[in-house]
């Protein structure tokens, strides 16, 4: 019972370990650089989709050849205001920070002119690396509908573009991103916030505040999908701008330092990223983390579900369940993804594979433990019946012959003879019933069922009746028995056990002796303890021989060549007896020369 609920509790043990490594696997940069790798092959662009709105003008590698303005944008940036006048957008969004002045004053009033003639501009401002907010300059920002910042959260990790902040707090200073103030502005809108969404033209965007920011997936088109057209090329483009939300800024590669990488592997300019925002705005088309607690729910869900199956199922039947489930955490990002949710791969497959591969295991070992268990157990039975079979033959044997004589020879035998026989029975019967009751009490203390007798005795008298029925054995081979020094100590325990564990030791003694010896057997007090030694001077063992004979079964090579009958399980027998007293049995022996058995047991 108690076994069980250990088991019970390792099984828990190890299912627990496991979700807790499947979790750190799950919570760390290289898994969250995985997990963003799984985002990008889920998320490819939506096929035939194409911007609707947004539109980027571009200050491309040709406008640069053809304007030399490499030093001051100013000038291609007020060409293309006044290009984008006669085209009539609805919206324009300048992704050029205008923070300083232009080294020709002329520059920043022709900009500041054409600013005013142009409707609904949007200016870019940015956190500059010094830590302070870069805004346009006054002149400018007055003539802006709004002023929105242009960062975009590229991933510390990997470099790539995924989220957009779609706001900044800052040394006090708020911004919304210029895309979404560009949707505003362009569906003449109110922004309505909430710390866990913003609300524009009738639009929710589930972007929560997080740190200073609301993070929002860009959901992006296929980049050949939001018309790009040259500063140069503005005129003869009109048709495509009318009415659209433009976005003005940098891509040639010469001077554009905002090049970004998207989920699609592809990298693009800075403005074409505020540009795909728009779009994901316009379209609605929003994306949000799995919240920590549902990752947790999920990971808890699977490691139940295998720790379940391994616990009550048993062959194949728990991998039936297990595989489709480990199959289950590769492909729920993906489940996810379908109801526009964001979860990680890393997490829950690390728990579902490191719990399956854990219990699975753990159950491969206790079943394996369990059944090598049961195999001892079964040979150690067959043993002990082996062992009383082979105890009980010889008073058997007695009780035979004896009863046989006494019927064949009823009259004929002498009253003297008569009464030896049926003395002899008497006390064989006896025997024989001590060899039954020693053999039910060594199982049940085998099997941890027996609880000792506890009664106060005197050793003293029980080395004297041990060696008083040891006597006749030790005679037989003039083998001789002295008492060296004896002591009254009193032990507290059951006096039947103790005694049939002395006379095992005497009996070896006797059995594996050269006749004509010497066995010596001393009683001592020793602090708390109380020592009996028997000393022969038999056949000894070497150190090797030693170790293995409190073992069940165990003989010498030189026991089985004696020719002293034995079984090999008096002695675990004996051990099992003295440690259940809190005692123990001390052996020094030397080959050829003899042994020292000591049964040392506490006083009380
Ligand atoms: P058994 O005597 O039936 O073989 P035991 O368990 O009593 O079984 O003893 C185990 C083995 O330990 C013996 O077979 C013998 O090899 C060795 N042994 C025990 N007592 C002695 C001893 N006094 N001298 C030498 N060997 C001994």
């Amino acid at each position: 019972m108690a076994g069980r609920r250990i088991q019970i509790a390792g099984y828990i043990g190890v299912l627990a370990l496991c979700f807790a490594l499947g979790m750190l696997a799950g919570w760390n940069r290289l898994a969250g650089r995985v997990d963003n790798q799984a985002y990008d092959l889920l998320t490819d662009p939506p096929a035939g989709a194409r911007a609707q709105e947004a539109v980027v003008v571009a200050i491309d590698e040709a406008t640069l050849r053809a304007r030399g303005e490499r030093q001051n944008l100013r000038k291609i940036l007020v060409e293309a205001l006044d290009k984008l006048h006669d085209a009539q957008p609805k919206a324009v969004a300048v992704d050029v920070i205008l923070a300083g002045s232009a080294a020709d004053p002329a520059d920043d009033a022709r900009l500041e002119a054409a600013l005013r003639s142009t409707p609904n501009v949007i200016l870019g401002c940015l956190v500059a690396s010094d830590g302070a907010w870069e805004n346009p300059l006054p002149r400018f920002a007055s003539l802006a509908a709004s002023i929105g910042h242009v960062h975009y959260e590229a991933d510390q990790s990997d470099g790539v573009s995924r989220q957009l902040a779609l706001e900044r707090v800052h040394a006090g200073e708020r911004r919304w991103a210029m895309a979404l103030e560009a949707f505003r502005v362009a569906h003449e809108a109110e922004l309505v916030e909430s710390p866990d969404d913003v609300e524009v033209a009738g639009i929710r965007i589930p972007a929560a505040r997080q740190d200073a920011t609301r993070p929002l997936y860009i959901r992006y088109l296929a980049p050949d999908s939001i018309p790009v057209i040259s500063v140069l090329d503005i005129d003869s483009h009109r048709d495509q701008i009318r009415g659209k939300t433009v976005f003005v800024g940098v891509t040639a590669l010469s001077l554009a330092n905002d090049r970004l990488k998207i989920p699609s592997g592809e990298t693009i300019a800075g403005v074409t990223v505020h540009a795909h925002a728009y779009e994901t705005i316009r379209r609605a088309e929003f994306l949000t983390n799995a919240s920590t607690t549902t990752i947790v729910e999920v990971c808890i869900a699977f490691a139940l579900i295998i720790g379940i199956a391994f616990a009550l199922l048993s062959g194949w039947q728990p991998y039936a369940i297990v595989f489709p489930l480990l199959a289950l955490a590769l492909y729920l990002p993906k489940l996810f993804l379908n109801s526009d949710v964001v979860f990680p791969i890393v997490a829950p497959a690390a728990v579902a594979w490191l719990c399956a591969a854990g219990v699975a295991t753990y159950q491969y070992f206790v079943v394996r433990r369990t059944l090598v268990k049961a195999e001892s157990e079964k040979a150690r039975y067959q043993q002990a019946i082996h062992w009383a079979a082979h105890e009980m033959r010889t008073p058997l044997t007695a009780i035979q012959g004896s009863s046989e004589l006494m019927s064949r020879y009823a009259n004929k035998l002498p009253e003297e003879k008569r009464g030896q026989l049926s003395e002899m029975i008497n006390s064989e019967s006896k025997r024989l019933a001590r060899i039954i009751q020693t053999f039910l009490d060594v199982e049940r203390l085998a099997e941890g069922q027996m609880d000792l007798k506890r009664e106060p005795f005197n050793i003293g008298d029980v080395v004297d009746v041990c060696m008083f029925r040891v006597t006749p054995l030790a005679e037989r081979k003039q083998i001789q028995i002295t008492l060296d020094s004896s002591i009254d100590g009193t032990v507290h325990g059951d006096r039947e056990l103790l005694e049939y564990a002395l006379y095992n030791l005497m009996t070896n003694a006797v059995k594996y002796s050269p006749s004509e010896t010497h066995i010596h057997i001393r009683s001592e007090r020793n602090g708390n303890e109380l020592r009996v030694a028997v000393q022969d001077e038999g056949i000894g063992m070497d150190a090797k021989e030693l170790k293995n004979i409190f073992k069940k079964f165990y003989r010498t090579k030189k026991a089985e060549a004696s020719g002293e009958a034995g079984t090999g399980i008096g002695l675990s027998i004996v051990e099992q007896i003295v440690t259940h007293h809190g005692g123990r049995i001390d052996v020094t022996s030397t080959p050829g020369q003899g042994s020292c058995f000591t049964m040392v047991v506490p006083a009380q």
